[in-house]
């Protein structure tokens, strides 16, 4: 009887002392920003719609992510039309006030970015080209601060008695963020001029930071799967020789790559497109180091002759 008073009385301790930030509940369209928001508010709630191993691009509105949205005080999304096959039916479906368009509960990283390749112009002729340009903005080593400096302000908009804390932490994400910058600065020093043969445009933003080229790619049209005719194609262009490896990202299928290693004997690197569950690649700069690193790696491989 006595142990039992006890549970209680240690739970409703427990409950009492609760940071309130455990009562803010966030919703992140991709792990990247679910990450980014941790580093600046660790003791919120996180539901994260998807994962490194799937395709951002397309995920079902399921009743789990509807639930999750319906509490959420805000969302996190990248934007720029990444999440428009599913994030408006999430967001109809939850029907919460706090964050739907124009609201200060909804964020889209993509705003507070310059994008690279927009076009005036799209029709179905060019594929999944998204208008406002290339999405995949989140490992772009000098976007990410921009981003990352909106976010926070964001957050301590929603939660002004934490606005404080908030920018503190943001203000030691960035003295981290800058010295992992001039690390990868000194890699792609050795990076500059190589060139990686791709599948769509996920890994785009940082290979152009590295000075790293990327215009042979699997796909035939931007979100287009490879096709047999298209990859019979790529064997006839110039940049395929060139290429040091072919770069391919978790999530997606291996078998338009792997055949392309058959006919080339190029390497192969599967790295994940986004921030994993585990350390070191479960924030961006761990992740973005790790990429960098298996890009040289693959360069003074293929230099040895090793492969
Ligand atoms: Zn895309």
């Amino acid at each position: 009887m006595r142990h039992s008073r006890c549970v209680i009385l240690c739970v409703l301790i427990g409950l009492v002392s609760l940071p309130a930030r455990a009562d803010f509940h966030v919703f992140a369209c991709e792990p990247e920003w679910a990450a980014l928001t941790r580093a600046l508010m660790p003791d919120a709630h996180f539901t994260t719609a998807t994962s490194y191993l799937q395709d951002p691009h397309y995920i079902e509105a399921r009743p789990s992510l509807i639930a999750a949205m319906g509490r959420a005080d805000i969302a996190i999304c990248t934007g720029a039309s990444l999440e428009a096959g599913w994030l408006p039916t999430l967001l109809q479906r939850a029907g919460n006030a706090q964050v739907q368009p124009g609201r200060t509960g909804l964020f889209f990283a993509a705003d507070h970015a310059q994008l690279h390749a927009p076009h005036d112009h799209v029709d179905r002729s060019m594929g999944d080209v998204h208008p406002e340009g290339n999405p995949h903005v989140h490992l772009s080593p000098d976007q990410l601060p921009k981003i990352a400096e909106a976010l926070a302000k964001r957050l301590g908009e929603l939660r002004p008695e934490h606005s404080a804390d908030i920018f503190a932490r943001y203000i030691t994400w960035r003295v981290n963020w800058n010295s992992h910058r001039e690390r990868w600065r000194e890699s792609a020093k050795a990076l500059e001029g190589h060139s990686f043969v791709i599948q769509h445009t996920g890994f785009s933003y940082l290979l152009s930071w590295l000075g790293v080229g990327s215009t042979v790619d699997l796909e035939p049209k931007p979100g287009l799967p490879p096709s047999a005719s298209h990859l019979s194609q790529l064997l006839t262009d110039p940049g395929l020789d060139k290429a040091s490896a072919i770069l391919i990202a978790s999530h997606q299928d291996r078998k338009p790559a792997e055949w392309l290693v058959k006919q080339t004997n190029k390497p192969i690197l599967v790295l994940p497109g986004t921030v994993t569950d585990d350390s070191p690649n479960d924030n961006l700069a761990g992740l973005i180091s790790t990429i960098v690193g298996r890009l040289e790696s693959s360069i003074t491989e293929v230099s040895d002759g090793s492969l």
